[in-house]
């Protein structure tokens, strides 16, 4: 099918190179160890467009850890098999003004704000049904899935540098608890959401993620298996709220488009009804943002007008 707003090859260089520099503001995660070791240079943008073509610019081979966009993948999962309100009984649909691995209201609500933050996100996946790693394996092969990628693995370094370092997490898994929002073996818990986070894929993989959830749950190649527009309208509103953190607002005014990033520089984009975009670049803003993968992004939907409130 011909796709008149398709956007080509040209118009994805120009806005990859106008950015390539970008990352120099910014700053490679390193709170967790084995992150650190990215390389800051590299720089990737995808598109997948209406009809479901690829188009792609920079490191494009260029693995990375999904981290939190993992999340979105998650909640999928969690509301497919308790149904929402069981879910947002323990958490909010609550946007925030606080960074994504804060306490948020745990205290004084007793509850997670929204599930794209650290909290919130943690509790999601302790609700996927299963014992020991059975719920992690669900993530991964849903984004095996979703990709059309069976070689997708998770990085085992990644996961044991999250898995050393991670003590802010369990400490929010143990109020949680206390709460009475989960119970069961916290470190078997919370090494689902570790592993989930080491996910790693590239960035079209990440572009193929943002086109299921604008397009009902259909895969890019137009696979029904998970259909439902139910289902991708909610998480797509998380995303529009939360998915950029405490960045999320003035994101929805600039950009204007339900987006998830991740700490290890990946932000993907639902264009709804139309593209999924992806862009990686690891050094960060003060959010937690890619700063380069903003920036490219802010370019992209400006220049084709985009945004959801145009
Ligand atoms: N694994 C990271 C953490 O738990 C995910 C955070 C993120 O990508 N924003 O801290």
């Amino acid at each position: 099918i011909r796709d008149t707003t398709a956007i080509d090859q040209a118009t994805l260089n120009t806005i990859l190179e106008k950015n390539r520099q970008c990352y120099k503001q910014g700053k490679v995660a390193d709170y967790i160890p084995e992150l650190g070791k990215a390389n800051a240079q590299s720089i990737a943008l995808s598109v997948v467009n209406s009809n479901g073509t690829v188009v792609s610019a920079g490191d494009i081979q260029q693995k990375f850890t999904i981290q939190s966009i993992s999340k979105i993948i998650a909640l999928m999962i969690a509301v497919k098999e308790n149904g929402e309100a069981t879910i947002f009984e323990k958490m909010g649909y609550f946007g925030t003004d606080k960074p994504f691995n804060h306490f948020g209201n745990l205290e004084t609500m007793g509850k997670p704000l929204n599930p794209m933050m650290n909290a919130g996100a943690i509790l999601t996946t302790a609700l996927i049904k299963g014992k020991g790693e059975e719920p992690f394996v669900k993530i991964l092969k849903m984004i095996r899935f979703i990709t059309n990628n069976e070689h997708i693995e998770y990085n085992h370094a990644v996961y044991n540098s999250e898995r050393e370092t991670g003590h802010r997490n369990r400490g929010m898994f143990y109020i949680m608890r206390n709460n009475g929002l989960i119970d069961g073996e916290g470190e078997e818990k919370l090494n689902n959401y570790f592993k989930q986070c080491s996910i790693e894929i590239t960035v079209e993989d990440l572009a193929k993620i943002g086109y299921f959830f604008a397009h009902h749950c259909v895969r890019y190649d137009g696979n029904k298996e998970y259909l439902d527009p139910g289902l991708s309208q909610l998480i797509q509103s998380q995303m529009l709220i939360a998915g950029m953190y405490e960045f999320s607002g003035e994101y929805a005014r600039t950009v204007g488009l339900p987006s998830k990033s991740g700490v290890g520089g990946g932000i993907t984009v639902s264009v709804p009804g139309k593209m999924g975009i992806a862009a990686f670049s690891p050094a960060l803003d003060q959010h937690g943002n890619s700063l380069a993968g903003y920036r490219m992004i802010f370019d992209l939907v400006k220049a084709r007008q985009l945004s959801i409130f145009n």
